[in-house]
This record gives C-alpha cells, structure tokens and sequence, in this order.
C-alpha cells in the first residue's frame, strides 16, 4: 500500500554530539576531509553503505552507537576541532576581504542547476556541476554571494539499463526534509513565501529552502506547497522534464520568484541586497524583468530607464554553441503569460517581446529567445573559454550589425573546477608534501615528487575504480535481470595495472559517444593486445525524450556485453558527481571526442587533469587553449569536412592511431625499476602546468576582475541618483532617433605619398555631419593597421579624432594622424561611434556610421 504522506524523522542527537548537527547541516563537508573523516568514525560500516551521506548516517546509526560516541572522550575532542574549525571558516578573512571597496558587496547567482554533492542530487551535466563549482570557491575565497535555484522533487532522473542495454529513467522522491536544507522562515516562525502571478488570476507560490555552503546561501524555490493547484504544484518536479510551457513556468519562478525570494532572504537576515545579478545561461533571465518592475514600480523610473539601472548590474554567461540548446518559446506563449490579465503595468508585454525578438538576419519572428533577451538585459556578457568566445561572438553578431566581431561585448572567462571537491586526497598529500608548505601556489614544487610515490599513488587510485566498476557493474547487471550465479567474470572485470581510459558525458550528439565504435575490430585489437592493452570505462545519460542519444548508449553496452572484451570496457549506469569522482581520480587517459567546436568548455578532462591523467581531446573547448603539446595528445579534427560521416571517420582513425603508436607505448614503456619514467614526466608536467589554469579561484578571480567589478561599478553609478539612468536613458534615445543623420561625409589625407615609411605619419580630416547630435555624443576614430588581399583590415588599431571646427550647422571636421608603424601593406578608414561614458562596450547600442565605400587604402596609394 502507498503512503498518503511522508515524513522524514530526524534522530534527536545526544547533547555532546550536537555539533555534529551543524557539520551535517553545512555542506563544507563535501569538500572538507577531516569532516569526512569524522563522519566515517561514526559508523565506518554505514557511511560506505549509504553512500557518504550524513544526514542518512545519522537517522541510520544506532541509539546505541550514538550512546557510545557521546563518551568517547577522543571523539569528542575531534568533533569539538571540527566544529571549531568550521566556525573559523565561515567568519574568518579572506582572499575577498583584501580587495577594495569597489568589489561588489554582494553578488546574485542565478542557475536552473546545482551540482554541489550526489546527496543533493539537483544537477544533471556541466552546467549545474560548474554552478556548484562556483559557489563552493566564493565560499573559500570569502565573496559575498547568495546562490539561487529550484528544487525539483525528482532532480533529473537515476539511469538504469533493460536487459537489452536500454536506458530507463527512474524518479525517486528527493525529500528536503532528508537532505541538509532548512526552511526560510519568517520572524514569526511561519514558513517564507513567494509568489508569481500566471494568467486567469492563478498564482505560483513557492518555500523557500536554504542550502548552507560553506559561507555561501543558496536559495532552491519549492512550488510543492499546500495552497497551490495541483499543476502549479507540479512546476518544480523534474529538471528539464516536462513540455515548453512546463519550463516557462520554471523559469518565471527561478527569474521573477528567485528575485523575490533573495529580496525576502535579505530582508530577514538582514544580509546586504545584491549590486550584482549573474545569470548562468539564459534559464533564469526573467530576472531582469523583475528588476525592472521593481524600479518602476517602486522606484517610479521609466521602463527604459530601469532597463539600463538593470542593464549594468547584470551578468549573463553563455554557455552553448549548439543552436539547438538555446532556449526558446513562441512569442505567443510568452505574450500570454506577460500579458492579459497577467500584465504588468510598469513592463509592458510588447517591451518583453522585443527583448527576445530574433529581430535579425536569419532569426525566426515568431519565437522568443531566452539567450538574445540574456544579451539585451545584461550590459555584460561572457563565453566560457577562447574558442567558445569567437564561436558565440559569430552566433550571435545579428545583434550587433555592423560591427566587427572582435569588438561584440561578449568577452570570455574559461572555466574551471574546484580543487578540493575533484582532486583525491592521496593526490592533493602528495604535493602538499613536495610543497613542504601550505601554499598551494607554488606548482613548480610537483617536480619534486619522487617518480616512484606518484606511480604508486596512481596505481592504488586505479585499483579503486576498478574495484568501484566492479560493484556498479555487479548492480547494473543484478537489475538487468543477470543472477549472481552468473557473475562471476565480475571479479576479474577490467585490471588495476592495464592503461584505464575514461570517458563519461551526457550524451548529446556532438559528444558523439559512440566516436570509438567507428572500426569496432581495431578498438577490440586496442583492448585485447597482449603487451599493451587498454580498458575503457564509459558513462553517460541521455536525456529521457532523447531517443537517439539513448540508442548511441544501447550500441555501447551491446558492444561492451561481448563476453571476449567484457572485462575490458565497461559502461557505468548513473553518471553522477560519485562515479564523476571515481572516473577522474582512477583513469590514466581522459578522452573526449566531440565534434569541433560544439563543447563550449568541458570541464570534466580539467578533474583529471588536476590528478595526473594525461587528456586526450580534440581541440575544442578548453583543451584548444591549455594544450601544450607535452600535457597530453591532441586528436586531429577534420574541420573543413563536411560530409559529417566522413568526418568521424578521419577523426576515429586518428584517435585509434594516438592510442596505438603514442598513448599505449608510452604507459607500458618501463625502465629496470618498472617504471613509466616518460609518462610520469607527462603526468608531472600537466600537474604543474594545467594545475594553476584549471582551478575554479582562478576562474572566480577573473569573474570579480573582468565582470562582477565592473558591473558593480556601472550600477553604483545609476543607482547613487536614478537622474543618472534616466538621463542614460534618454541620451540613448535621443541617439538612435538621431543616427540616420550621422554620416561620414568626407576623408582627406596628407602625408607621404607613395613613399610612406616605417615612422612616418599621414594627416587624416574627416567630414562628418552629426545631425542634431554634438560632438560629444559621438566618437570619430582612425582604424589602421595591415590590410589583407582583399584591403580588410587585420587587427586595427583605434585612435580618436578630435573635432577641429564646425563648418556647417551639425558638420564638423575632424583631425588627426595615423603613424606608420609597421612596413607593408596597410591602410586606415575612419567610422563614428555613439559615445557616453556609462557605455560599456563600443558596439553596445549597435549603432556605427561606416564611410561609403571605397574606402580602404594602401601604402603607396595615399589619397
Ligand atoms: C564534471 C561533470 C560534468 C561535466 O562534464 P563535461 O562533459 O566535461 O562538460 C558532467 N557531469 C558530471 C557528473 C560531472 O561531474
């Protein structure tokens, strides 16, 4: 029979035990082995058992057990230093508290996932693990920042196989009331609401749950609340389950009902609002919108001037190069939970659509577009590593016609993961002890470990994943309805001394999973060899309505089910952040094969580069700029290819080839003592160079550098005086009615004729007419530099023109001079630019003035 309702009890620990209540109820635990460790002294038995997670240790754990640690004197002195110490961090001073007070003095988060622990399982790939990743650094480096999400009463979902090798979702209940959340209340004790409103005067509530971690809040909106209707209930059950109108109604909670629940977060704990608003690709970009209801409504601006107040304290990342993964509605959706009876009166349904209108070549006018609204509400935006920024600088440059793509405000910060979370232990001893010393700056320091403890540690963390495999295998061929009877290859499946390659992604076609299948008689040659084998272990989800993806994985675990290579290649169920552990603390080779360059970043080849696996990648994402040459292999993509077919093939034949005449040689190529002296100097040479690039602080510090700064101080600007937005305002609009009178009338240059050398300079005048802007609206500049075949500038560099002399009404002449720093082919032309100093990129109203053309000269042809 099925329960009507559920609870979860809580155990009610013995007095001397409380502390451990608040290391269970701060997740700095998943992070911080010393309360691991204390963890595991609870019942050793049962923490393996349920799967590292306290809080079910502690209801599991016996009375009696609980009776006995309360007198245990030694276990009593730990956990005092355990607690001690986590209250020493959550106050202490830190990297942030040593910048100036331009550093923004709180920071918003927004994301539809988190990947913080596989006990909060509320993530499904690489964007939640990075967001999880994110929080869990501001929480070390000291930042102030409140993290925002749903909870789904379901996560994504756990993957097991049928008998066939089929993918099957299953939905267990995420009970918040078992996992370390504690509810917002109000000073009164009663529960914290908020709520959105939908059309026919229906209302979205929602609780709100705080997850503690480390120093940072994260607040995850709950819709499974009494006094919503069954279907507003039902809003938050699945991450990304659901129809398109499911997900907009996630989203308008995660947008409007995030902004609301950290309004009401701050307000009860008094914790400062935020001056900063990142959102984590588009999902969550409804959130502008509510700010800016908030400062008509309650601030009295002007839509367009509460656009630009929003604007400059706002942050969007994207993250997809794969048209397809962006988010999308009709406009006729939208326009009918914006408008109707729905409207808002301070933001008109018409200004929402135009903010996601793919107003531009190539756009589809009846859709509505999460990422261009991204763009629009946010005066700052990034990619997430160097080819991804020029990928998503092409993408989206319809926004911003006219300009060079070079000059589009989307800048990039590459991601990075967090050290203490991915790195194993024995690792993490090792360099700390060639360090001699707590800084873990100093990276040269891996040099000194001996080739002898690193080969060493390496093997024994092998040794675990194959002993993990072999449980999970043992499962998942239980479930797939095998009997132990006939398990007993189990216990020999894969080697602790055989090259173990990992490879574990969801599976979305440009991952192409099945990549290595391309000549299945030369991977079985790979697995089999007698001298230099390898073993693969492989995992991966498909999203349950993905079809396809879940056919790519069944091809993988028929191909892995063949008893001749069985006990070489396995195929994992239920990717997650655990297996995610296992896989890039035990493998010696990371693979990755997308196709170029749809993997924005990838961070999971970082994981195991931070423990002495050697990647070997197509260049794509991060691996296109961190590698090196000696840090691992590249895989040759066939880019120019076409014929998509062909293109995998040319790439798997080059992958088979590394691995046959490069990887394997070089991991089973030992000295006398038995060692892979050249590895381990590929090992150590990767640890040292990629260990600095690859930590999330780095990624955190440049986020404060490049974006969060910068917007702080763009808003503080607005905000100080609203005069300042709404004159922004105005002055924008002033501009772009005035623009189809700004023109470049005339250029003129004197200089050195056709004799122009190295040092020497040409007098630039520029007619220009302004219409009824001035001067100080605009900015006149000389682009020069080398000229290709084609007289496209390369690179140019800019200099601004001062205005000379207003010889019309509204025309003026500019002058200036171009220097010729450079011998051959070069040229120069001249363009005008919109100019204010609140503007935070040249290309930000999308408005230029170009001359008519021809206008590009070269050396020797100086007109
Ligand atoms: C790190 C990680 C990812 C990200 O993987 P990429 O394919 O490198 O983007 C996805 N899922 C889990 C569980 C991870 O730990």
């Amino acid at each position: 029979m099925r329960a009507i309702r559920r609870f979860t009890v809580r155990p009610v620990l013995p007095e001397p035990l409380a502390p451990l209540g608040e290391l269970v109820m701060n997740l700095r635990w998943t992070w911080d082995a010393p309360t691991q460790d204390l963890f595991a002294a609870v019942d050793a038995e049962k923490w393996e058992a349920l799967g590292h997670d306290p809080i079910r240790l502690l209801s599991e754990v016996s009375p009696e057990r609980l009776a006995e640690l309360s007198a245990d004197r030694s276990f009593l002195a730990r956990l005092e230093e355990t607690a001690a110490d986590l209250r020493e961090y959550l106050t202490g001073d830190r990297w942030y508290q040593t910048l100036g007070p331009q550093a923004p003095r709180q920071i918003a988060y927004f994301s539809p996932e988190f990947g913080i622990s596989a006990a909060l399982p509320q993530y499904s790939g690489g964007l939640g693990i990075l967001a999880g990743d994110h929080l869990k650094t501001a929480s070390d480096l000291g930042a102030p920042l409140i993290g925002v999400g749903l909870l789904y009463r379901y996560g994504y979902f756990r993957q097991s196989l049928t008998a066939d090798g089929w993918q099957l979702e299953h939905y267990p209940i995420v009970d918040p009331q078992a996992l370390p959340l504690t509810l917002l209340r109000e000073p009164d004790g009663t529960p914290a609401r908020v709520s959105v409103g939908l059309p026919g005067g229906r209302q979205l509530a929602a609780r709100i749950w705080v997850a503690q971690v480390g120093r940072v809040p994260l607040l995850l909106l709950d819709s499974s609340v009494e006094e919503n209707a069954p279907a507003e209930r039902d809003v938050t059950d699945r991450l990304y389950g659901g129809g398109t109108e499911h997900r907009l109604l996630q989203e308008m909670l995660l947008g409007i009902g995030g902004v609301r629940a950290l309004r009401t977060y701050c307000r009860i704990t008094g914790a400062p609002q935020p001056e900063v608003f990142h959102t984590n690709e588009g999902h969550a970009g409804f959130l502008g919108l509510e700010r800016i209801r908030e400062y008509v409504e309650e601030g009295g601006l002007d839509f367009d001037a509460a656009l630009e107040i929003t604007r400059a304290g706002t942050i969007f990342t994207t993250h997809t190069p794969v048209p397809a993964g962006i988010d999308r509605f009709t406009r006729d959706l939208v326009a009918q939970h914006f408008g109707g009876d729905n409207a808002s009166p301070g933001v008109p349904v018409e200004r929402i659509l135009a903010l996601g209108a793919e107003d531009y070549e190539g756009g589809d006018p009846a859709l509505f577009n999460m990422a261009v609204m991204g763009f629009r509400l946010a005066q700052r935006a990034n990619a997430v590593s160097t080819l991804h920024g020029h990928v998503s600088r092409a993408m989206f440059a319809g926004l911003w016609p006219g300009f060079d793509q070079s000059e589009l405000p989307i800048t990039h910060v590459t991601n990075g993961v967090h050290a203490p979370t991915w790195v194993a232990r024995e690792i993490a001893e090792l360099e700390a002890k060639a360090r001699g010393s707590a800084d873990v700056g100093a990276w040269e320091a891996v040099d000194a470990i001996p080739d002898a403890a690193l080969w060493e540690t390496k093997r024994t963390l092998r040794a675990r994943l194959v002993r993990f495999a072999r449980q999970r295998l043992r499962e998942s061929w239980l479930a797939r309805g095998a009997t132990e009877a006939e398990l007993g290859w189990i216990d020999n499946a894969l080697d602790p001394d055989v090259l173990t390659v990992g490879f574990a992604r969801r599976v979305p076609s440009y991952k192409r999973l099945t990549l290595m299948l391309s000549d299945r008689e030369r991977l079985k040659r790979l697995l089999l060899d007698p001298e230099r084998p390898i073993q693969l272990v492989i995992a991966g989800k498909a999203h349950p309505a993905d079809e396809s993806g879940k056919k790519l994985i069944q091809e993988i675990v028929w191909f892995a089910d063949d008893p001749e290579i069985r006990h070489r290649i396995v195929f994992l169920p239920d990717y997650d952040m655990d297996l995610a552990y296992q896989l890039v603390t035990g493998c010696d080779v990371w693979l990755n094969n997308p196709l170029r360059p749809y993997e924005a970043c990838g961070t999971s080849g970082m994981k195991a580069a931070l423990n002495g696996a050697l990647n070997v990648s197509i260049r794509d994402g991060w691996w296109d700029e961190w590698f090196d040459g000696e840090n691992g292999w590249a895989i040759p993509s066939a880019d120019g290819i076409d014929d998509p077919w062909r293109r995998d093939q040319l790439e798997a034949a080059a992958l088979y080839e590394l691995l046959e005449e490069q990887v394997t040689r070089r991991f089973y190529d030992r000295d006398a003592s038995g060692l892979p002296r050249r590895w381990l100097e590929m090992v150590r040479h990767t640890l040292r160079s990629l260990g600095p690039k690859v930590l999330a602080s780095r990624m955190f510090a440049e986020y404060v550098e490049k974006l969060y700064t910068p917007a702080a101080a763009s808003s503080r600007a607005l905000n100080a005086s609203f005069d300042g937005a709404r004159e922004l305002a105005a002055w924008k609009q002033r501009v772009r009615e005035a623009w189809s009178g700004v023109r470049v009338d005339h250029v003129e240059s004197s200089g050195p004729g056709d004799g122009a050398e190295v040092g020497g300079s040409a007098t630039v005048r520029v007619y220009v007419s302004l219409g009824t802007l001035s001067p100080e609206d605009v900015d006149v500049q000389v682009l020069h530099g080398r000229v290709d075949d084609s007289d496209e500038l390369q690179e140019p560099s800019t200099t601004s023109l001062k205005p000379a002399e207003a010889y019309e009404a509204g025309r003026y002449r500019y002058d200036g001079e171009v220097r010729f720093d450079r011998t051959g082919p070069v040229g120069y032309t001249v363009r005008i630019l919109p100019s204010h100093p609140l503007l935070a990129s040249p290309a930000e109203l999308g408005l230029v003035a170009w001359p008519p053309p021809p206008h590009a000269m070269t050396n020797g042809d100086l007109r």
